[in-house]
């Protein structure tokens, strides 16, 4: 295999449905770029046949394809993380396997990197998911904007081109938990974006709780920024200032008038009031602390159990 140009990063969990589709895709517009390719698939521990599956591509097509198998589930972000320590090309895809965005438009990524960008974002088309995701990552997609500095118009779609330096310098990262888009384009010179296709999943279901959308929201707004925490504090500082005029006023009142009674529940509410953005706040400091502590342990990202590969087909155990 020469050196390839391109690779295309992949993650795989559970995606046994879809599998068959998208290597009758993804091939063929690949060999229709005209350009040294390889396929880097990442098995993130899917408990279906996806892996023997990924194995039989494997052996038809060893020319260009890779394999890393995970021997647990790590995500699908760590799982591309994986894929770009393994990725040699120059210009580096990722793509998801369920082919809600269509290998066919890979050419227009490749497009503006040709043109001299080193990020190339995308935006979906005309977006085809449940009502629900629809308006949720558009929320999360304003808050981002923001509290952190990056600049996405959709931060959910994840075919997205990346130029060698900037994965390179993802790889010098360790961060246990991160935002892939994110954390290239903080460190892309030139960005841009292009629109692409999106189509609903054909095939199997959404890898995607809610929670874990919730999670990986956590990730990216902790992961990204301070700001959540600093406004906390400027929160703080307003309430202890209204608290310290009405403690004054209290004790005025006390003076001048006499004691008061009544207004026992008016005083409840502003005590839980009070007591719910405590907890808020409580909650808030945990997220940094997980992160913190997530990263001092410095334990693996990701266990690989094998790789398929051309030439050093090999069960490496790595660390
Ligand atoms: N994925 C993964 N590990 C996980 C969850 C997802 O490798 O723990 C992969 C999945 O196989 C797919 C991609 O990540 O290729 C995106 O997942 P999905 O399509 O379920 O996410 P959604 O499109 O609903 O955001
Ligand atoms: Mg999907």
């Amino acid at each position: 295999m020469n050196t390839p140009i391109l690779s295309v990063v992949i993650p795989v969990y559970n995606e046994e449905a879809s599998l068959p589709a998208l290597f009758a895709r993804l091939y063929p517009a690949l060999d229709a770029l005209d350009k040294a390719y390889e396929i880097v698939f990442i098995n993130d521990g899917s408990r279906d046949r996806s892996a023997a599956m990924l194995a039989d591509q494997f052996h038809l097509r060893s020319d260009v394809t890779r394999v890393i198998l995970f021997n647990g589930n790590f995500g699908q972000h760590r799982a591309i993380l994986a894929g770009f320590e393994h990725a040699r090309g120059e210009q580096i895809v990722t793509l998801d396997a369920d082919l809600q965005n269509p290998p066919e438009d890979i050419h227009l990524l490749l497009a503006q990197m040709d043109i001299g960008y080193d990020y190339v974002g995308s935006i979906r088309r005309q977006r085809n998911d449940s009502l629900w995701r629809h308006v949720a990552s558009r929320l999360m997609n304003r808050m981002r904007e923001r509290i952190t500095s990056i600049k996405m118009t959709d931060q959910g779609c994840m075919m997205r081109a990346y130029s060698r330096r900037i994965v390179d310098t993802i790889n010098q990262c360790n961060e246990m938990n991160t935002f892939i888009p994110a954390l290239a384009y903080t460190f892309a010179q030139n960005p841009t974006e292009v629109t692409i296709g999106h189509e609903e999943r054909h095939a199997g279901e959404s890898k995607y709780s809610l929670y874990s959308l919730v999670r990986l929201n956590f990730d990216l707004m902790t992961g990204f920024s301070l700001v959540p925490l600093q406004l906390f504090s400027m929160l703080g500082m307003l309430i202890s200032l209204g608290s310290g005029l009405l403690v004054t006023y209290l004790m005025l009142r006390r003076l001048i008038i006499g004691p008061e009674e009544g207004g026992l529940f008016t005083l409840f509410a502003i005590a839980f009031f009070l007591i719910g953005i405590a907890l808020f706040g409580i909650g808030l400091l945990g997220e940094y602390i997980g992160r913190i502590y997530n990263e001092v342990r410095q334990r693996p990202r990701y266990l690989i159990s094998a790789i398929l590969e051309k030439n050093e087909q090999s069960d490496k155990e790595s660390a």
